[in-house]
């Protein structure tokens, strides 16, 4: 089962280019029927694990480096919320094991993740409390042992650095990204760079952004945090057409419709703001030339904006070999053995 296995680190591949880490399962289970909006608990891992191996499987077919335990929200604080703490550690073990398969059968990286809590609050007591959740879901991925863990979407410049020294104290390569609201800071009032260079300086591998904002929202603050570090730097955005007035999915409004069941677009009504796949790519390689070298999607992120952003790295996944060709489209096309009348028709389209 683990045959294929990954023998070079994540800090390996990163010397010699760069890696994607597809993310977003958190919503494409939702999206198809297999997680509640809301808590967003992944308790799809226990009760279909069939569909989070399938997701796991067509990310990496779309291009993805690294297999991502989906033990995203499945920390003590969420499960609390839910009454399902019981099946706390069940969730989290299941979780690497379906991510263990899959990283054995195509040679993909396996991370650990952790996340933002909800219950931080900058006070001795709630530092206890997130470190002893990190602690508990970090030492059940270095049972499985990952070849690194993510800690992700904080917007607590603090939490991330007690995830971070969670997982350095774990022995563990750190991936840390911030998830940064719409005034641009964290909730302390860090800038982005300042936040990225204390990770780093505290002995982040790579620290970065993921989820809240879009490619057009996140680039110019990427640029700010590629210049304040020395490290790789993460940039993972949501694939949503967030503007300045609208900087992150949270803000979005639809002014088109009207049967919103609360006015808000987010989480559940994004659809119109998706970004198509050239998008992604155009993203994957404007972030490439500021130097960024951990590249992915997360929250509506689809294997189409998967193949698109890894191919426009240079890369041909397995999933290439379905990449479009229109010239073989019975009207777009140009193929000499297409029907001519449908050729000539396609203005008409
Ligand atoms: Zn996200």
């Amino acid at each position: 089962m683990s045959a294929l296995r990954s023998t070079t680190s994540l800090l390996d591949r990163l010397a010699n280019g760069p890696v994607v880490c597809a993310e977003g399962y958190l919503f494409e289970c939702e999206r198809r029927g297999y997680v509640q909006a809301g808590a967003y608990v992944p308790e799809v891992v226990l009760d279909h694990p069939e569909v989070v191996r399938e997701l796991h499987r067509e990310f990496v077919h779309a291009g993805s480096d690294v297999v991502e335990a989906f033990t995203y929200y499945a920390h003590r604080g969420k499960l609390r919320v839910l009454g399902r703490e019981d099946v706390l550690e069940e969730l989290n073990r299941r979780a690497l094991q379906l991510a263990t398969e899959v990283a054995g059968e195509t040679g993909a990286l396996l991370a650990g993740n952790v996340s933002n809590t909800n219950v931080f609050a900058p006070d001795d007591a709630s530092r206890n409390t997130v470190r002893a959740m990190f602690d508990e879901q970090i030492a059940w991925a270095v049972e499985s042992d990952v070849d690194y863990v993510i800690g992700e979407t904080f917007s607590w410049g603090e939490e991330a650095l007690i995830a971070l020294a969670a997982i350095k104290d774990a022995g563990r390569t750190a991936v840390v990204t911030l998830a940064i609201h719409r005034d641009a800071t964290t909730r302390e009032g860090w800038s982005p760079a300042e936040a990225c260079r204390r990770l780093e300086d505290a002995g982040a591998d790579v620290v970065g952004l993921n989820c809240i904002r879009g490619p057009r929202t996140m680039l110019p603050l990427l640029r700010s945090v590629r210049e304040a570090c020395q490290g790789h730097v993460a940039a993972l955005p949501v694939p949503y057409r967030t503007t300045d007035d609208r900087p992150t999915m949270q803000s979005l409004e639809d002014d088109e419709c009207d049967c919103l069941p609360d006015g808000r677009a987010f989480p559940t009504a994004l659809d119109p703001f998706t970004c198509n796949r050239y998008e992604l790519a155009q993203f994957g390689r404007t972030a490439y030339d500021l130097g960024i070298r951990y590249l992915g999607v997360c929250c509506g992120a689809g294997p189409h904006h998967v193949r698109s952003l890894v191919e426009a790295l240079g890369r041909r996944p397995p999933a290439s070999r379905y990449s479009p060709d229109m010239s073989k489209h019975s009207f777009l096309g140009t193929d000499p053995a297409l029907a001519e009348e449908n050729r000539e028709y396609a203005d008409q389209l």
